[in-house]
């Protein structure tokens, strides 16, 4: 098994790409254990804050590292909230604020011209100057409810409908979310690629 830090402390990822990547021997450990101190996210884009976060955890922990960067893009607000979905509603803002101002920003507009998706962007970095990093999308398309419904997952869920599942995303069994969600499409990706190179 060859030990990679993941650029993250949150144990339900983990515990994801844990069992996700066994096949391939990679051990994925969390960066807290390794007392990293977070990194400055100062891309423009997920990719750069992807490769920001992992070029971060490589450097202190001398390992591979793999990180994630997410968020929700708007068609109605030219890609709002994008990069900066985590805090759209002013620093320190939780899940529900966020999501209000995703609502007050998007009230009169018809559900027809509510489209979004959420991206996910995963990059893994052999070390901290690989000038080759393995890199893995997965986007996740929706519209913009109204209202929201739903009790399951976090962040813009309640308000995220999935014509295809005539729900929201926080009305999904955590399962099903993890199998369709731009998380669980990058993951899958990612371990095609890695799977590809060793
Ligand atoms: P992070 O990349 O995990 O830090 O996610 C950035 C932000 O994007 C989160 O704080 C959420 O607001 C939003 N986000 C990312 N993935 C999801 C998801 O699966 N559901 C709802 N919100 C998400």
């Amino acid at each position: 098994m060859s030990r990679v830090v993941l650029a993250s402390g949150n144990k339900g990822k983990v515990r994801e790409m844990n069992a996700l990547l066994a096949p391939t021997g990679l051990e994925v450990l969390p960066q807290t254990q390794f007392g990293v101190a977070e990194a400055v996210e100062d891309g423009l884009t997920f990719v750069e804050n992807a490769l920001i976060k992992a070029r971060n955890a490589c450097r202190h922990t001398g390992l591979a590292a793999i990180a994630d960067d997410s968020g929700l893009e708007i068609d109605a607000l030219q890609g709002a909230p994008g990069i900066y979905s985590a805090r759209f509603a002013g620093e320190g803002a939780d899940d529900t604020q966020n999501w209000q101002k995703v609502l007050e920003e998007l009230e009169g507009i018809p559900l027809a011209e509510r489209g979004a998706r959420f991206q996910c962007l995963l990059v893994y970095l052999r070390h901290a100057e690989d000038p080759t990093p393995v890199i893995a999308q997965g986007s996740w398309q929706g519209t913009i409810l109204e209202s929201p419904a739903g009790e399951n997952g976090f962040g813009y869920d309640p308000i995220f409908f999935l014509p295809d599942q005539r729900c929201s995303a926080a009305q999904l069994a955590p399962e099903l979310k993890n199998s369709l969600s731009h998380r669980g499409q990058a993951l899958q990706r990612l371990l095609q690629l890695l799977s590809a190179r060793s």
